[in-house]
């Protein structure tokens, strides 16, 4: 089942997100990815899959993806911010993640969460449906 996944790191996680993302290939392939821009393009160059780059994630990145929560359009976020430097965008880090918890998103941050979401049967092999919140 093709899902629709988003990746974002914040610059010091980068090279964290790219090593987990070439160690996970095989899987990642049967999905598609979109990313924020700098990201995006980082992934695209190592794994030479195509993946779908928003804006950078000050530039509204963070946002775009948001949006695509609340459309119901994304199924899955890895989201490796960065917990020791400060970012300009950090209200819309604020909001990306809160998103994540409104629409009960499966969200990781850190690669020990990342691998567990990518290997679980539950969510990539299975028939299994997030229950999605009525408003
Ligand atoms: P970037 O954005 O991939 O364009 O660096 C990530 C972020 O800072 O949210």
């Amino acid at each position: 089942m093709t899902k629709t996944l988003a990746l974002v790191a914040h610059d010091h996680k980068k090279s964290e997100l790219i090593r987990w993302a070439i160690e996970h290939k095989a899987e990642l392939q049967k999905h598609r990815l979109v990313a924020t821009g700098t990201t995006g393009g980082l992934l695209q160059k190592a794994l030479t899959l195509e993946v779908k780059r928003f804006q950078s994630g000050p530039l509204g990145g963070d946002q775009q993806i948001g949006a695509l929560i609340a459309e119901g359009e994304l199924d899955c976020l890895i989201f490796f911010w960065d917990p020791l430097n400060p970012a300009p965008h950090d209200p819309d880090v604020k909001a990306l993640l809160r998103l994540c918890s409104v629409w009960n998103l499966p969200v990781a941050c850190n690669t020990a969460t990342a691998d567990m979401l990518i290997t679980s049967p539950l969510f990539f092999e299975g028939n299994y449906q997030r229950k999605m919140p009525e408003f």
